[in-house]
């Protein structure tokens, strides 16, 4: 059993590519400066990467107390053995009580690796983190397919990690010129077995899925490939991305990076519409937290009517045209 007496601070870990920092390290700032009040503890955030120490003035900004940061061109790429070594060493050596992430592409690969190596739990993909009485981490996250909220505990060890997920937690307001203290560290990229050969751009969506505000959906009711021009438009036209169901995917209509659900992305904009898709327990597990949901489905049976704030019975070619038209008159 942990000595957990050793272990004090809260700490997010600052995800960014090319120098910019993920949406959700602020998310989970603003979350992690909620549950370091309540411990009477700091709020530290580890930043990874080459070149980029003025980055610490957004994480103060955003209510860091102390920000720790590596350079190191092992860590300019997103790669992953090399974050998982170098925040595993952090850890062993500052330890911390409570370590929170984004549950991302990145901070899916890296945090159940530090977890091991740190031989703690990990609750991953959060959508709500509080505190009980006695200073352990209440995670909750949906399981079974997002039919029940778990609340997922770590009594015993330390550091207690969580990935939250994007968008379920609100951004803080940023306070300009607040500073904090910015402690260099040394490299410990250990043994880096994988190195990132090239990185590959999704021309498809322009506005990234998980960020977007606005996602246009589209389903096995487009019917093909060439039909997705419409939702592009759409989604243009709202300065939203594209998303699609799996049927839709399977059947390469579109790229698999737009998938959304069980085994797609989870997203959470503020307006989802869902066009020819029936709305299956496996795509409503990754959009259902959506804020407003507008379902377009000829079948007025369809299940998506039933987590939808606005249902429109009707086809779909008929519908979302007349929709970029009326947007294009605005
Ligand atoms: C383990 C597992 C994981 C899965 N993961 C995912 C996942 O991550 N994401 C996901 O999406 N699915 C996932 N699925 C698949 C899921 O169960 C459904 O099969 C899939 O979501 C159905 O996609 P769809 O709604 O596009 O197609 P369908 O269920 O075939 O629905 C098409 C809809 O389009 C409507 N329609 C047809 N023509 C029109 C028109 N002209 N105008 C308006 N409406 C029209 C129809 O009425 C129908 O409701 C998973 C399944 C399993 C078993």
């Amino acid at each position: 059993m942990t000595d957990k007496t050793q272990f004090s601070g809260v700490w997010v870990f600052a995800e960014q590519r090319e120098g910019v920092i993920a949406s959700v390290t602020f998310e989970a700032l603003a979350k992690g400066r909620e549950l370091a009040t309540k411990r009477g503890t700091h709020l530290a955030a580890v930043l990874l990467g080459q070149g980029i120490k003025e980055k610490a003035a957004d994480l103060f900004a955003h209510g860091a107390d102390k920000v720790y940061y590596v350079d190191s061109s092992a860590l300019a790429g997103a790669n992953s053995d090399a974050l998982t070594a170098q925040l595993a060493a952090l850890i062993a050596q500052y330890k911390p009580e409570i370590v929170l992430g984004g549950s991302t592409i990145c901070g899916r690969s890296v945090f159940p690796r530090v977890a091991v190596r740190a031989q703690t739990g990990l609750a991953p993909d959060c959508t709500g983190l509080d505190l009980d009485a006695s200073g352990v981490l209440q995670a909750t996250r949906p399981a079974y397919v997002g039919n029940v909220l778990a609340t997922v505990v770590c009594p015993e060890h330390r550091p207690q990690m969580a990935t939250l997920r994007p968008k379920a937690f609100k951004k803080g307001t940023p306070t300009a010129g607040r500073i904090g203290e910015l402690i260099e560290a040394p490299a410990a990229v250990g043994d880096v077995k994988t190195k990132v050969v090239e990185v590959v751009r999704d021309a498809g969506n322009q506005v990234s899925l998980t960020a977007a505000d606005i996602i246009v959906s589209g389903g096995r009711g487009l019917g093909g490939t060439v039909h997705f021009s419409l939702l592009t438009e759409l989604a243009k036209e709202f300065g939203g991305a594209v998303g699609a169901s799996r049927a839709a995917v399977d059947s390469d209509w579109i790229n698999v990076s737009h998938q959304v659900g069980q085994t797609g992305k989870t997203v959470s904009p503020k307006l989802y519409i869902a066009c020819g898709i029936s709305g299956a327990i496996q795509h409503a597990a990754g959009m259902g937290s959506s804020e407003f949901i507008v379902a377009i489905n000829k079948d007025p049976g369809a299940p998506i009517f039933e987590i939808a704030d606005i249902g429109v019975v009707g086809d779909l070619f008929t519908v979302v045209p007349a929709l970029i038209a009326a947007l294009k008159n605005r």
